[in-house]
């Protein structure tokens, strides 16, 4: 059972259908339940940036449950705080499966919520996801600023309503994520690695590995993820939390990895193996304390442009950002939580271009 599959090519539905023939993972659910599908779909930008699922794997998946007679299907999602779910579903191509398959499309960030707890922490969930018999969970295999990576475990926090991503934040983000795993429970895992940024969640720098991976279990599937994009898994802290916590196993040694890919090639995990972080030398810049994914990815691709323009090395001052400034005084801020600053930028989340003007003024 705690197996990956793996599949490479150039038509991620047909892939996916594969896949699903391959592993026939509802076998022996009934035809009645109710299915919510989960893509990553963090920001509003096309599956090509590299920072959301490809609508087409989601298509594999509605095709394969609709042929085997599985008619309760909604597709789920919460966008990240600062921007719009629908705006998400519209950019990154969803639209087009409402009227193709019949399913619809949910906004969590509109959603009400439940309250859970697991050990000493109360967690809100919207509740749509509480009514869910069998959660399909559709991450991409990415890289992420804060950190390192980003697969099935954390895309469950797309699951939580806007006030509970941010408190994450301030929780430190990865004893929450392990300890929401123990709270939602994903039946199965179809990864898409087609053109993944392995550098930067808000995507920008698309990897082209043209591969989809299917599993049971998230851990199993991040230790995977964070050794393809050259990592030791130790080095995500919550992927052992939450291996810890009985979440799943990070033994990928003793996993089998099965290629059902037509022209199997033997390279296939060198081939993988080893994409490394950017050496990114501005994040030096940023003192970071509990800031919201989006703040922060923005105040990064910010820099990211302040440094292909030449600007970068002017900059000596460190520019602070994150939940935790509240209240605090300081040099430079970026977001309302740095409001009482010297100088700072308001916004929550403020805008990368906003980011960039405000950094080029200094
Ligand atoms: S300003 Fe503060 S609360 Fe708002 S997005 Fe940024 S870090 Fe989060």
């Amino acid at each position: 059972m705690n197996n990956l599959y793996v599949i490479s090519g150039v038509n991620p539905t047909q892939m996916t259908i594969n896949l699903l023939k391959y592993i026939n993972p509802l076998s022996n659910k009934s035809k009645d339940i109710k299915i919510g599908i989960k893509p990553n779909l963090v920001c509003a930008s096309p599956a090509s940036e590299g920072a959301t699922t490809h609508p087409e794997i989601v298509e594999g998946i509605i095709i394969y449950l609709q042929e085997n007679g599985f008619s309760d299907i909604k597709i789920i999602e919460g966008s990240w705080v600062g921007d719009s779910t629908k705006r998400a579903y519209k950019a990154c191509g969803f639209l087009p499966l409402t009227s193709k398959y019949n399913v619809p499309l949910v906004d969590l960030q509109e959603d009400e919520y439940v309250v859970k707890q697991y050990k000493d922490l109360e967690i809100k969930i919207c509740k749509t996801v509480t009514e869910i018999d069998y959660l399909i969970n559709v991450p991409l295999i990415k890289g992420h600023c804060q950190t390192k990576i980003t697969c099935a475990l954390k895309n469950l926090k797309g699951l939580i309503p806007d006030i509970e991503k941010r408190r994450f934040h301030t929780l430190g983000l990865h004893k929450p994520i392990a300890y929401l795993n123990r709270l939602i429970k994903q039946d199965l895992i179809i990864s898409d690695a087609i053109c993944p940024d392995p550098y930067f969640e808000e995507g920008g720098s698309p990897h082209g590995l043209n591969r989809i991976v299917a599993g049971y279990d998230p851990v199993l599937m991040d230790t995977y993820a964070a050794q393809v994009l050259g990592y030791r898994h130790e080095e995500v802290q919550y992927i052992t939390l939450a291996e810890g916590e009985g979440v799943g196993s990070t033994l990928l040694n003793e996993a089998k990895i099965i290629d059902i890919s037509s022209d199997k090639r033997n390279d296939v995990e060198s081939e993988l193996l080893g994409i490394k972080q950017k050496e990114n030398k501005y994040l030096r810049l940023i003192e970071e304390a509990d800031a919201c994914s989006a703040c922060y990815s923005n105040l990064v691709s910010a820099l990211n442009q302040l440094n292909e323009i030449g600007l970068i090395e002017k900059f000596s001052e460190q520019i602070c950002i994150g939940q935790s400034y509240r209240g605090y005084k300081g040099c430079i801020g970026i977001g309302d939580c740095t409001k009482d600053f010297n100088t700072y930028l308001a916004g929550c989340p403020p805008k990368a271009e906003d980011i960039l003007a405000f950094l080029k003024g200094l």
